[in-house]
């Protein structure tokens, strides 16, 4: 009895320390780096003349998101040495900072629906290369990852 209790141990031992190491490698791996600069600089996207300036505005927005310098009412007010109110105008809840301007629940469009609406065009990008994935899988994995930075 007692080695059977030793040798179940040892087994929920290992599949615990393997699931540790995949998730370890989970975040140092799947985030790939580049692509997200990339992204940023609109690297993937073809570019023309015609647009050249919308594209400045975005990979400019961008790269302010990214830094966290988006121009929330905190952020300007204090660029100005303005001492006034920097409540939201949305929800007047809270002021408007970085961290606000996502979780606003008077913001119509969600954090949550924006990672899922690229974790969509991920998928449509894969299909283009013939690579099929379940796809309710993949979006938990990647909720899952974007969740744990997150948290
Ligand atoms: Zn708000």
């Amino acid at each position: 009895m007692k080695d059977i209790n030793q040798l179940k141990n040892k087994a929920e031992w290992i599949v615990q320390s393997r699931n540790k190491e995949i998730r370890i490698n989970i975040d140092k791996d799947e985030i790939d780096w580049n692509k997200t600069f990339n992204f940023i600089m609109l690297k993937n996207e073809e570019l023309n003349l015609e647009t050249t300036t919308k594209n400045m505005k975005r990979r400019s927005y961008r790269v302010k998101n990214f830094l966290e310098e988006l121009p929330t009412l905190e952020m300007i007010n204090k660029r100005n040495n303005n001492e006034e109110d920097n409540t939201c105008m949305r929800c007047k809840m809270d002021n408007e900072n970085w961290n606000h301007i996502w979780e606003c629940e008077n913001n119509t469009i969600t954090l949550y629906d924006i990672v899922q609406e690229n974790i969509q065009k991920n998928i449509e990008n894969l299909k283009k290369k013939n690579i099929y994935i379940n796809e309710e899988i993949w979006k938990e994995r990647i909720t899952n990852i974007i969740r744990k930075i997150y948290d």
